[in-house]
């Protein structure tokens, strides 16, 4: 291809490629290297002092007090362990609220008054960081001149060695808060929201008579979607280089309408990346399970094994920071943005949450006796009256200025939160709110009596892709979330707000049964109520349908569309005393987050609106003019030699070259509007000029991509991007 634009070099320097060889051996076993790089339990036991073992396994699995003691034994096993395995420096790993992580790397040597120095880390020092926090969002947490941020080890989350060219890492994930104890970041409400949903799930437990149990803890398990792109052409976009998304790009002649990718073969430059990538990951611990295509070319998926939510969010944080690494390696940048490319689908992150633990498995799993499933509809009852509830925070949960391209676009669920059930779950409900619950649908094996309650299939029933809070047999899965998001922050409300519910049910229960009620009808009486006061939010149809929102409205289902509709549920009276009432945030930490919220969307609106007017400006528009030049020189020769001239082309140049002048103008002066500092003024500014502004400039790009020549087109096309890898 002849022309020198950057675009045509990236097409050559793509094709001119070569991966690297993946580094593979034959003999080794995936078992083999699991959890080499990660101070798990085995390294602990077999490293500690048997007294401190058991005081950290106390703290883990049944959430005691950590013993400062035991801090000193376990830093100085730790710090063996790190540099046996080649560390030389430690790092406490957060999770700010940009939704990144953060490290802070100290090296483990101290000098000695001699001139040498020796490899030190004290308990205090594992226990306790003090990073220079002034740069992270606190949204109003912390004045300037008190900056100081601490943070503290997570017990229950594994340290490990994290490997680098340039030396080895151990890093520690811990927890991120002020001075005056408030959470900076998205682990810390995670741990609470934990705990105080354990607290309330034991009550019910208790109640079905499980005493003295292991802590029910909430698990995850996230599926992550993302596209893969040749990194010359990454680099050939500044719009992906800088917003993660493209402002520019005319839908491709091909696009994914023949659905030819879903679970089609990897390529094999792909398949290298997974597989290194998977070693990676299980090295780290990282059980990374399943890997396919999916439905957008160049999109694909992996979904880890559940684990325990606060260390399945740790795990997914460090996976994103694994792949952005190990797809350089091989010449690709991961796009974990939830619309990458505009009418080409988006990414997800699936969040499949479960409550249980290790003794009783997944509490939402039905039974084989009438008991355990009295147990098991309890459970999912409250799952009901928590969605029905709280609907908007869970949609606040997964709100970002990237998310709004994709939720409700026909290819992720609506922004309305209602739940689905599947035929089989929902007839029972159905069947309890009416009061007769006699029969199950399809199968015939249902006995129930008024006293008794049904023997439930484990089938999961149906599925169905278009709901955002769907049951799928053991386990509840929330696809709101976008791949870009922490899953933190949604495990943070569904903890939350099944804390509330399982308190409602215990309290409902226990007082009946002071009463002298009979369990059994006690447990009917709070269905039958859940189901009638909540059956509004459960919804089996589709969610795609243009039905949908208006039967919502009339059920009085909220349709928060977009990020600034959705973030005041976070400050609304009942969340701030949901979250006060649970010990997860107060109100002053709820409001740091709505401001934090806002900010972040004020910020990435921003930068798009000025990437797309610079990009617009100086490389589209230049690009044009140059076509338009040449068809105007063109039809100048011809009309000098006296030969009907093509004005027809040079007018088709010329129409939206005019367009993207104005609309260029239109996005300049709304980047110039002042809107006095005001968070919620800027907000609506971005979504309600900024955006529109940036969608006309857009079109006519688009337009004139359809049009201009190919020799003088100067972005890499959608084409280019999606399909050669
Ligand atoms: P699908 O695409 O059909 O939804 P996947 O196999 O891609 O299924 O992903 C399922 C995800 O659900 C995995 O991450 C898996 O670990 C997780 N999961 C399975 N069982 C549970 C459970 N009890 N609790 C939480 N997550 C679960
Ligand atoms: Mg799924």
């Amino acid at each position: 291809m002849s022309g020198n634009t950057v675009r045509l070099q990236a097409i050559r320097d793509v094709e001119a490629y070569v991966p690297p060889a993946v580094s593979f051996s034959e003999t080794e076993t995936p078992g083999e290297i699991f959890g080499e790089n990660v101070f798990n339990k085995t390294v602990m036991q077999k490293r500690l002092p048997k007294s401190v073992y058991k005081s950290v396994i106390a703290t883990i699995e049944r959430g005691e007090t950590l013993d400062p003691l035991v801090a000193d034994a376990v830093a100085s096993a730790m710090k063996d362990w790190a540099l046996e395995k080649g560390a030389t420096h430690y790092a406490h790993v957060f999770y700010p609220l940009t939704g990144l992580t953060a490290e802070k790397h100290d090296s483990f040597l101290e000098p000695e008054s001699d001139g040498t120095a020796l490899a030190e880390f004290a308990g205090k020092t594992l226990v306790q960081g003090e990073p220079d926090a002034s740069s992270f969002p606190n949204g109003g947490l912390r004045n300037t001149f008190e900056a100081r941020g601490y943070t503290g080890w997570d017990v229950t989350s594994p340290a490990y060695v994290l490997e680098n060219p340039n030396g080895n890492t151990l890093c520690i994930p811990t927890v991120f808060v002020s001075m005056t104890g408030e959470a900076l970041d998205h682990k810390t409400p995670l741990l609470r929201s934990q705990q105080a949903m354990g607290v309330q799930a034991e009550r019910i437990l208790a109640l079905f008579g499980h005493e003295n149990l292991n802590h029910v803890v909430s698990f995850c398990g996230p599926e992550q979607e993302y596209f893969l792109v040749d990194r010359h052409f990454f680099l050939a976009r500044p719009d992906l280089l800088n917003a993660g998304r493209t402002l520019f790009g005319a839908k491709p002649p091909k696009g994914q309408e023949f659905d030819d990718h879903y679970f089609g073969a990897i390529p094999e430059r792909v398949l290298g990346f997974m597989m290194d990538t998977e070693r990676e990951l299980f090295k780290l611990g990282i059980p990374a399970k399943t890997r396919h295509n999916e439905v957008a070319p160049g999109q694909f998926e992996i979904a880890p094994m559940f684990e325990r939510s606060n260390i399945a969010s740790d795990h997914q944080q460090l996976l994103m920071t694994t792949f952005k690494s190990i797809a350089k390696k091989h010449g690709m940048e991961v796009l974990f943005h939830e619309k990458p490319f505009q009418g080409v689908n988006g990414s997800g992150k699936h969040v499949n949450f479960s409550l249980g633990n290790n003794e009783l498995g997944s509490l939402f799993v039905p039974g084989d006796n009438p008991h355990d499933n009295a147990q098991f509809l309890v459970f999912c009852a409250a799952t009901i009256r928590a969605v029905h509830l709280f609907g908007g925070l869970l949609r606040a949960s997964v709100a970002s200025a990237s998310n709004d391209h994709r939720l409700g676009a026909n290819e992720a669920p609506p922004a309305i939160i209602s739940i689905f059930l599947g035929d089989q779950l929902a007839d029972i409900f159905d069947q309890i709110a009416k009061g007769s619950l006699t029969s199950s649908k399809g199968k015939g094996t249902m006995h129930i009596g008024v006293d008794t309650l049904p023997v439930l299939p484990t089938d999961p029933g149906d599925r169905n892709r278009t709901s955002p809070f769907a049951f799928t047999g053991n386990r509840f899965e929330f696809r709101a979330p976008g791949s870009l998001q922490t899953v933190a922050a949604p495990m943070v409300t569904i903890n939350t707000i099944m804390a509330d519910s399982l308190d409602y049910c215990a309290g409902e229960l226990e007082a009946a049964v002071a009463a002298g009620t009979d369990f059994d009808e006690a447990v009917q009486t709070l269905l039958t109520k859940i189901i009638t006061e909540h059956g509004a939010v459960v919804f089996n149809g589709d969610g795609y349908s243009a039905a949908w929102p208006i039967e919502a409205e009339k059920r009085g289902l909220k349709n928060l569309k977009t990020t600034l509709d959705a973030l005041p549920e976070l400050i609304t009276e009942p969340a701030l005393a949901l979250f006060e009432k649970y010990g997860v945030f107060n109100k002053r930490e709820m409001h740091s987050r709505y401001e934090i919220g806002l900010e972040q969307y004020v910020l990435t609106v921003g930068v798009e609106a000025r990437l797309s007017l610079e990009i617009g400006s100086t490389v589209i528009l230049p690009a044009a003019v140059r076509y338009q030049t040449e068809l105007a020189t063109n039809v100048a020769a011809l009309k000098a030699a006296g030969v009907a001239a093509d004005t027809a082309s040079l007018e088709a140049v010329s129409a939206p070259l005019a367009d993207l002048r104005s609309a260029l103008a239109t996005l300049k002066d709304a980047l110039a509007v002042d809107t006095d500092h005001d968070a919620l003024a800027e907000g609506e500014h971005a979504r309600d000029a900024l955006l529109p502004a940036m969608s006309a400039v857009r079109a006519a790009a688009d337009a004139l991509e359809e049009i201009v020549a190919d020799d003088l087109w100067p972005l890499p096309t959608y084409q280019e991007m999606l399909f050669m890898l």
